[in-house]
């Protein structure tokens, strides 16, 4: 084995640019991923097949490379890939493009002269796929699927100082089943655990991809709804409090059906702190289980009653 047939066992990418970009050396790998022959690119310009390359960043590497003899590495964390090599679609852990971290390194001609830098391009895709996947699940409730509290603190703080920097409207609610403690004891505590979960499918449906819904403590939901004013989160509000108690829910042979009352609030001038919202929609929350099955807004019970929706019956089960 020649030493040049080397580079095409090694289970990287290997390609190698001369001072004007032009493709010198293009090992096995770089023709498995990319489609492209040695013969074909060999001696042409790398931007003629990849011009997403020729930019400012791609180029100031290629020279500190070439004239200070640096060895220079692009993460994928930054960069994400050198070349688009596109992967088969997949759910939203998954890249569209093989993910690379790259090292570009000076080959020294016998002169001590640089003339060429040698790229090795390294597919990182498994290791950032499961980095997105432990991410997501560490921000996921366990039983219900909708986002746990952390993330919810995390994404409540970055609203409302995107909300801070641009003065956008701001809003949420919160929602407490009601009367949950008689669901689990006359149906049981796996009945109301499907209960948790077919509410959060059934809200979710009624949500926009930019709200966020989380589950903030037992049978108690948050949502953050962003660019929505107070009147808006109202009607979405009561939009979700109608079709939870629209739901038929069905355990084994029961059929049974719960409510919910919601808290509404919006972010105002004297809210200092994200938590503001939170527990002014939390003192709307409280007055609504006055009357649960209803929506109170934060604005609303300086002095004044509750939203005139009916008392919650207690809950209802069919045998
Ligand atoms: P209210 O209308 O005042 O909210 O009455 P409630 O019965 O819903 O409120 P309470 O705070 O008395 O009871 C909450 C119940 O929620 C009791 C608890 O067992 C139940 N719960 C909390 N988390 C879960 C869970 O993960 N699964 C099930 N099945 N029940 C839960
Ligand atoms: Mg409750
Ligand atoms: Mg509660």
């Amino acid at each position: 084995m020649k030493a040049t047939d080397i580079l095409d066992t090694l289970p990287i990418g290997l390609v190698v640019l001369d001072r004007s970009y032009r493709v010198q050396s293009w090992n096995h790998w770089m023709t498995i991923h990319s489609g492209i022959q040695p013969n074909t690119i060999l001696n042409h310009s790398v931007f003629n097949y990849y011009p997403g390359l020729n930019k400012p960043s791609f180029i100031r590497a290629c020279k500190t490379v070439l004239t200070f003899g640096n060895v220079v590495y692009l993460s994928q964390k930054l960069h994400r890939y050198l070349f688009p090599f596109k992967l088969p679609g997949g759910d939203e852990t998954d890249c569209e493009y093989m993910q690379q971290s790259c090292t570009m390194s000076p080959i020294h001609s016998e002169d001590g002269s640089i003339n060429q830098v040698a790229i090795a391009v390294h597919d990182v895709t498994d290791a950032v796929r499961m980095e997105r996947r432990l991410r997501r699940v560490n921000n996921l409730d366990d039983l219900t699927g909708a986002f746990n509290r952390r993330y919810l603190d995390q994404r409540l703080q970055e609203e409302f100082d995107r909300h801070r920097r641009y003065g956008r409207d701001l809003s949420m609610c919160i929602f407490d089943l009601d009367h949950f403690k008689d669901t689990n004891d006359s149906i049981g505590h796996l009945a109301g655990d499907h209960a948790l979960i077919e509410v959060r499918k059934r809200v979710t449906t009624h949500l926009r991809d930019i709200d966020v819904l989380a589950r903030f403590g037992g049978e108690e939901f948050v949502c953050i709804l962003p660019e929505t004013s107070l009147e808006d989160a109202l009607q979405v509000s009561e939009r979700l409090r109608a079709s939870i108690e629209e739901t038929e829910l069905h355990w084994k042979t029961q059929q049974f059906k719960i409510t919910a009352s919601f808290g509404v609030a919006t972010l105002s001038p004297e809210m200092l702190e994200a938590r503001d919202m939170l527990e002014a929609a939390d003192k709307a929350l409280y007055k609504a289980k006055e009357k649960r099955n209803c929506v109170v807004s934060s604005a609303e019970f300086s002095g004044t009653q509750a939203s005139p929706f009916e008392q919650a019956p207690r809950p209802q089960v069919t045998l």
